[in-house]
């Protein structure tokens, strides 16, 4: 006779692509529970699905916590989220209780830096307003100084963080034809030779760009990074983009930065909170393009992350190697 094969008790806090689920829907020792919505879980049914599970699939928009943790129990193995990001997840509370965390690094850097590129080009030749004049009838005639922005060619890019995303955006952005290209971080980056990375103080960075990008990861010491101080030391010509955290930006002081002409623009895919409310200050501002958290957002690096976050949960379950596993 055989032995009983256990039964893994699996949690996953919204519907995913179909990729992700055909992989744990075929996996014979799990017994799968959706969250079966695109919006996020509330609190209370996330805290009452985890129970007594074994897995847990989560995205950014879940806050992983101790209380979290103790809702699920002892039982509770993996955590596997749809991002590269991973500071919605209390890293120390699931150290203690010995929890393997699985990630999606890789798989969208091209997407994500591909949509800062788009970003940064909207944001810096104005392409939210110039659509907009062309609906509403601003478009009067062809004028020599109407809806100018800036370039790339000759220009000074500045990467804050250039790990896999900011190298990326780098790569993207060095054939228009970009002069220097600065970064920062806590290192400097071999990888940097790629794209003729100058590593600098931060505040060099900060004073001579003409385009700065923030892609490093949100930490206590990278949130609220870029506040007062820092964007007073920037060039007025200069366009901003984040497209890393939200919480990375102090957005009283960018409203304060843009509106007073501190700053030529900014582009942000991401913001505090998300969504941004309708009728936050930042969205009254013509310099301002913000976008809905869409970095990784292609059909294909979807579906490819749905995959590899059903694979990171299966090989946490069955103790064996997990494709991308984050290390802490
Ligand atoms: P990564 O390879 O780990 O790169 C993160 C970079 O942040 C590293 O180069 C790191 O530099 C840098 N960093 C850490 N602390 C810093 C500090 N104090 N000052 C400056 N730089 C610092 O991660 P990734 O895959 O490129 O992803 C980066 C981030 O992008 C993620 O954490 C996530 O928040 C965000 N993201 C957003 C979207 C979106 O949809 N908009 C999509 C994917 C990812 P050191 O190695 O020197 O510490």
């Amino acid at each position: 006779m055989q032995a009983a094969r256990k039964i893994m008790k699996v949690f996953v806090t919204r519907r995913l692509p179909q990729e992700g689920m055909k992989i744990l829907s075929a996996a014979p020792e799990c017994e799968v529970s959706v969250w079966d919505s695109d919006e996020p879980v509330p609190r209370e049914e996330l805290l009452k699905g985890v129970q007594k599970a074994h897995g847990l699939v989560c995205l950014l928009s879940e806050k992983i916590d101790a209380e979290v943790l103790d809702a699920a129990g002892p039982n509770l193995k993996v955590i596997s989220t749809m991002s590269v990001g991973f500071d919605h997840m209390a890293l120390d509370e699931i150290k203690k209780r010995g929890i393997r965390v699985g990630y999606t690094p890789d798989v969208l850097t091209d997407a994500t830096a591909e949509l800062t590129v788009a970003l940064l080009l909207a944001t810096a030749r104005r392409l939210p307003e110039g659509v907009e004049e062309v609906k509403n009838g601003g478009w009067s005639s062809w004028k020599p100084l109407w809806l100018c922005g800036y370039g790339l060619s000759g220009s000074t890019v500045g990467v804050i963080g250039l790990g896999r995303i900011g190298l990326a955006i780098a790569q993207r952005l060095m054939p228009f034809g970009v002069k220097r290209l600065l970064y920062s971080g806590r290192t400097a980056k071999p990888h940097a030779a790629e794209v003729k990375g100058e590593f600098v103080p931060m505040d060099t960075l900060v004073s001579e760009s003409d385009f700065i990008v923030v892609s490093c990861s949100l930490t206590p010491e990278t949130q609220g990074l870029c506040d007062k101080a820092f964007f007073s030391k920037m060039k007025k010509t200069a366009v901003f983009i984040n497209s890393s955290r939200g919480a990375v930006v102090n957005q009283e002081d960018l409203f304060e930065a843009l509106s007073s002409g501190q700053i030529a623009a900014a582009g942000l895919d991401v913001t505090t909170p998300e969504p941004l409310p309708t009728n936050h200050p930042l969205l009254t501002l013509k310099n301002c393009v913000v976008l809905p958290h869409i970095g990784s957002a292609t059909y294909s690096t979807r579906g490819v992350m749905s995959a590899l976050v059903a694979r990171n949960l299966l090989g946490g379950l069955q103790d064996t190697q997990m494709p991308s596993e984050l290390t802490f």
